[in-house]
């Protein structure tokens, strides 16, 4: 809708040349500056329309930009070209030429989407005031272009974007991406080499295919060059390449550094092509961050949140970004993700660099950030640092039920009555015990996530609280194995913290039945909480009761035990009016919203914890994600988040407060002052 307005107002994006756009903050440290995204339209009101008018106006833009900041043409370091169309390559560079005529900067040059749908060119810049020094390659032929392979500035080298070229006659070397990526990587290997460094200094790169079906061999030529433990982080997206011969262009960056390490929320451990960021000491390099959701949006948000988590992991925050690179499958979603990211980084966000390049999955928008050193991170830090999530409905089941569903569909199946697929992408559930809990647990650290875990088997849970201090552990039982979970000693014995999640209605026990009197009477002499499963999932198993999900049928239980505290799973959905009667009228009950907040239609997720607000019983909902599909948790929470009729106090009040309330949790314990 408002693209360009708010484009312009949120960036203070220069469409005009003419003005000097007003002072916003460039990101910087002692030596390096950014001069991200530099587009020019116009000039004196008059449309630039060709390539040569648009590329001089750039880079007189540029210059202005330089010199504000008391830099020059020869300071610059680094400069992204983005074309509209690699057919305006040649016509680009004689223009080019005439700003960089000596040692000129290193480059990338790529044809991408441009927001601007009049721009030729954008160009992108790095810049830094102190010595540099132009890296020569012994048995490197130097570029016949307007480039130079590296240079370096203090610590740090900036490495050209590398095509597959041969090192003796600057040559295209054809060949499938595998053999071009390799060419490539040797050739970078040779710059890396003349500059006293090699692969195991690269903090970060930049990979541009041609074609994402190279992906994979891509991958598997460029993991023999980087190093194992820690490999640089990176982007991959795909852009038209100025030689139709050319498969992948790869730009990186490398530093000297004696405190280099990988800086990760989660711990994988599998061996991966390139690290969630790798720390320098000086700057944090983060790799570009995809999240799936249902829009560009919901992408925006759920990628900063987990970039929040990346910098906290590395004692930065979100006001340390000094430069940041947007890549976006569709162009169109600029407007969209620019508010979202204004919003979340407020008006003081280094402008971003933002190209249309699709992306090797699905999503829709990745984003890469640098961060600045953690000095400078502590003094800008005046946010106070958001509050951990204490998921409420959590599981530590060793066997895993073999069910998939397709994430905000509401749908039992994977396909419709004719047989089309739902989703393209159902969320399986894990693999099996130990798969459950490895990615549980990265989630919770992703996340700083704590749970209450559940599951009929205690050694689960011991194994669970060893492998993470953020679990708290709950019986799960049924009426049929409560003697054989023997919840009554684990109970007694303080070992677990509650009872849950009840397993009755998948029983055909009625809640109201006298068969769980034991367990109520168990719950209210040792004062611990219940959960107890209320409809929502579990439709089409065998002994399971539809109406057995009713909260009114509980009415005789907590009227005979009104010391009862108990949580209704599922926020007992869909039956709204019955629960909202039973939270009007008692107050020891609470309800969890987990399974519903990803798996029904956000939309009827949404009316649903709406009316439950509505009601006024914001401090009786709390978060809880149901997450034997451990994909389901990112979606459960920015279903949460992106409720807009929720303030920040509510949402705290769910995520947090209501939980720690119910199960008497002292917020110490989650490391909150
Ligand atoms: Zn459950």
């Amino acid at each position: 809708m408002l693209h360009k307005s708010i484009y312009k107002f949120i960036l203070g994006h220069c469409i005009i040349a003419t003005f000097i756009v007003p002072k916003i903050l460039l990101a910087q440290d002692s030596q390096i500056f950014y001069f991200p995204e530099i587009v020019v339209i116009q000039e004196e009101g008059r449309a630039l329309a060709t390539i040569e008018e648009q590329t001089e106006a750039v880079l007189d833009q540029l210059g202005r930009e330089l010199s504000d900041q008391g830099l020059e043409y020869s300071d610059v370091v680094v400069s992204n070209v983005f074309l509209k169309d690699t057919r305006d390559f040649q016509a680009m560079n004689a223009i080019y030429r005439t700003y960089f005529n000596v040692d000129a900067p290193t480059r990338a040059t790529v044809q991408v989407d441009l927001f601007d749908p009049d721009a030729l060119i954008q160009v992108s810049a790095v810049a830094s005031k102190g010595p540099k020094t132009i890296i020569v390659p012994k048995g490197l032929k130097s570029p016949e272009l307007p480039y130079s392979w590296g240079i370096s500035v203090g610590n740090t080298l900036f490495i050209s974007g590398a095509t597959s070229r041969s090192p003796e006659t600057y040559q295209p070397v054809p060949g499938d991406v595998g053999i071009q990526t390799r060419r490539v990587l040797g050739n970078v290997g040779l710059i890396l080499q003349e500059a006293g460094m090699d692969f195991s200094d690269v903090v970060s790169c930049k990979v541009f295919l041609d074609d994402t079906r190279d992906f994979q061999a891509m991958n598997e030529a460029y993991m023999e060059f980087m190093p194992v433990d820690d490999p640089p982080a990176r982007a991959t997206v795909r852009a038209g390449l100025v030689n139709k011969i050319f498969s992948s262009e790869i730009q990186c960056v490398a530093e000297k550094s004696n405190d280099r390490r990988v800086i990760s929320p989660t711990t994988s451990t599998r061996r991966r092509p390139f690290s969630p960021a790798i720390d320098s000491g000086n700057k944090l390099y983060v790799a570009g961050i995809v999240v799936g959701a249902e829009n560009a949006v919901a992408e925006t948000r759920a990628v900063m949140a987990r970039i929040d988590s990346i910098l906290n992991a590395g004692s930065r925050n979100l006001e340390s970004i000094e430069n940041m690179w947007v890549y976006l499958t569709d162009i169109r979603d600029a407007g969209d993700v620019l508010e979202t990211l204004n919003e979340i980084l407020g008006p003081n966000i280094p402008r971003p660099t933002i190209i249309g390049s699709p992306l090797m999955g699905r999503a829709k928008v990745e984003i890469q950030v640098v961060a600045g050193n953690i000095v400078k991170a502590l003094e800008g830090f005046d946010q106070p640092k958001s509050n951990p999530i204490l998921d409420v409905h959590v599981h530590a089941h060793r066997d895993i039920p073999n069910r998939s569903y397709c994430p905000n569909s509401g749908r039992i199946g994977l396909k419709t009555e004719s047989g089309q697929p739902v989703c393209p992408t159902p969320l399986s559930p894990a693999q099996n015990g130990i798969d459950l809990m490895e990615r549980t647990i990265a989630y919770l650290e992703e996340y700083n996530m704590y749970a209450i875990a559940m599951t009929q088997d205690y050694s689960q849970l011991q194994l669970w609280a060893e492998n993470s201090h953020r679990i708290f552990p709950s019986i799960q039982t049924g009426v049929t194995d409560f003697e054989k979970n023997e919840v009554r000693q684990l109970v007694e014995s303080g070992k677990v913290l509650a009872i849950g999640e009840l397993m009755t209605q998948y029983e055909g026990v009625s809640p109201d039945s006298e068969e769980i009197n034991k367990i109520w009477e168990l719950a209210v002499t040792q004062d611990v909480p219940v959960g107890i499963h209320m409809s929502a999932p579990g439709a089409q198993l065998p002994q399971y009761v539809s109406r057995f999900g009713n909260p009114l049928l509980l009415e005789p239980v907590l009227s005979k035990y009104p010391k009862l505290r108990i949580y209704l799973m599922h926020a007992g959905w869909p039956f709204l009016e019955e629960t909202v009667s039973i939270l009007r009228q008692y107050p020891n009950v609470y309800v969890d919203i987990s399974f519903i907040n990803w798996q029904m239609p956000k939309n009827l997720f949404h009316d649903y914890l709406r009316d439950l607000v509505d009601y006024g019983f914001e401090e009786r909902v709390m978060f809880g994600s149901d997450q034997t599909w451990p994909d389901a948790i990112p979606i459960a929470i920015e279903n949460v988040e992106s409720a807009e009729f929720l303030s920040a106090e509510q949402k705290d009040n769910i995520f947090l407060y209501n939980a720690l309330r119910f199960f008497r949790i002292d917020q110490d314990r989650l490391g909150i002052q």
